[in-house]
């Protein structure tokens, strides 16, 4: 079996030039050795026996671009989605600097001590886009990393938003299958990626601060009105009282948000990741939503809405690309849209002419 991958890898470290190996041919055949596939029943196994590295190896497949990895990953899945499902989901999110990866330390410590098995997942766009990452370039969760009842995967390291969401969500069920009852989904609060949380987990937790005068501090109407809770953090020393104004004066903010089709009224708190202080409360406002949408069914509806949402999305996306790889398209569809702009054709018929030529070439 290949090298054991560190489950702590939230860190990223700059890479450095390696020497050139000494021998290419060589170099390439331990590669391979290194990468070769176990049996799907073997990964299916190690994950429901709850062995942390299977789970980590299985995930590695999921996030990988190579398509017998991704044959292989769907297989695991498919195998895994009987005993998934058994977890509480919650989205966390909160501008940089809010105290996201103390309070996931701090929270996440509290649910293991309880007795809970917690996975951390991070949904990471800038990490694409730039080298370095928003949520990984630097040491986190220390204490969470060196917990044997805590998993801790850092965001897949390249794709659209959109491909980094289904990559999420798919490790959520592989680690559903071993064993975690609590996920949790970290994401940056800065752009549309809470979204995407949104619409893969069952709870959606708001970090803020107690801000001087700028209470919303960017945050966007949107991003707060999908949050289940939002809990100021930093709640303690000479912020404590700012903090408790603040928590005022979010409730009377959210009073002008609709009702959630939940039935759930937004909370608001305060809470301090360095002290623990409320921490406790933030498990008692999930515990609470649980019990009432568990009971008015709502838990289960939104579930199922998002499955339907990923199966549409996931038609899409492949009609999308099918489309758009198809070689006489791509050939034609530069000066399709030069006759547009030169206005020889009008924008519907430029794509209906596209079109039809993409579904003759389908018929033959
Ligand atoms: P992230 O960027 O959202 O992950 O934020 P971090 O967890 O890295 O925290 C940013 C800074 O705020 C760090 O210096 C933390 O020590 C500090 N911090 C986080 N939580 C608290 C808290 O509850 N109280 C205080 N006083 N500082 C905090």
């Amino acid at each position: 079996m290949g090298q054991k991958k560190k489950d702590t890898a939230l860190k990223v470290n700059e890479g450095i030039q390696q020497p050139p190996s000494i021998n290419p041919a060589f170099a390439a055949k331990a590669k391979k050795r290194g990468k070769k596939l176990l049996d799907t029943k073997q990964y299916v196994d190690g994950i429901l026996s709850g062995d942390r590295f299977m789970l980590s190896q299985a995930i590695t497949l999921v996030e990988s671009a190579a398509l017998r990895h991704h044959q292989k990953a769907q297989e695991i899945i498919e195998q895994c989605l009987p005993f998934s499902g058994n977890s509480i989901r919650i989205g966390i999110t909160g501008v940089p600097g809010v105290g996201k990866s103390t309070f996931i330390e701090s929270f996440g410590s509290y649910l293991t001590q309880k007795g809970h098995k917690l996975a951390v997942l991070a949904i990471d766009p800038s990490s694409s886009r730039s080298k370095g990452s928003i949520l990984g370039d630097k040491t986190r969760m220390e204490k969470l990393s060196s917990d044997d009842k805590a998993f801790i995967r850092p965001s897949p390291s390249a794709g659209s938003l959109g491909g980094v969401a289904r990559k999420t969500r798919e490790s959520i069920i592989l680690a559903e299958a071993a064993g975690f009852d609590v996920v949790f989904v970290e994401t940056v609060g800065v752009g549309q990626s809470e979204t995407a949380v949104h619409s893969m987990v069952d709870f959606f937790l708001l970090l803020m601060l107690a801000g001087a005068g700028d209470e919303l501090q960017g945050i966007k109407r949107g991003i707060m009105e999908m949050a289940d809770v939002l809990m100021i953090n930093k709640a303690d020393g000479e912020n404590k009282e700012r903090a408790q104004l603040a928590k005022a004066e979010y409730k009377n903010a959210l009073h002008l948000f609709p009702p959630a089709e939940s039935g759930w009224e937004t909370k608001v708190d305060t809470c301090s990741a360095v002290t623990n202080n409320g921490i406790e409360n933030v498990w008692k406002h999930i515990e609470d939503y649980r019990d009432l949408t568990k009971e008015n069914g709502y838990f289960e509806h939104r579930r199922r809405e998002q499955a339907k949402m990923v199966m549409y999305e996931s038609i899409n996306q492949n009609l999308k690309d099918h489309f758009y790889q198809d070689e006489q398209i791509r050939a034609m569809i530069k000066d399709t849209e030069e006759e547009l702009l030169n206005s020889k054709i009008s924008p519907f018929n430029a794509a209906r002419k596209l079109l039809d030529i993409y579904y003759e070439r389908k018929g033959k």
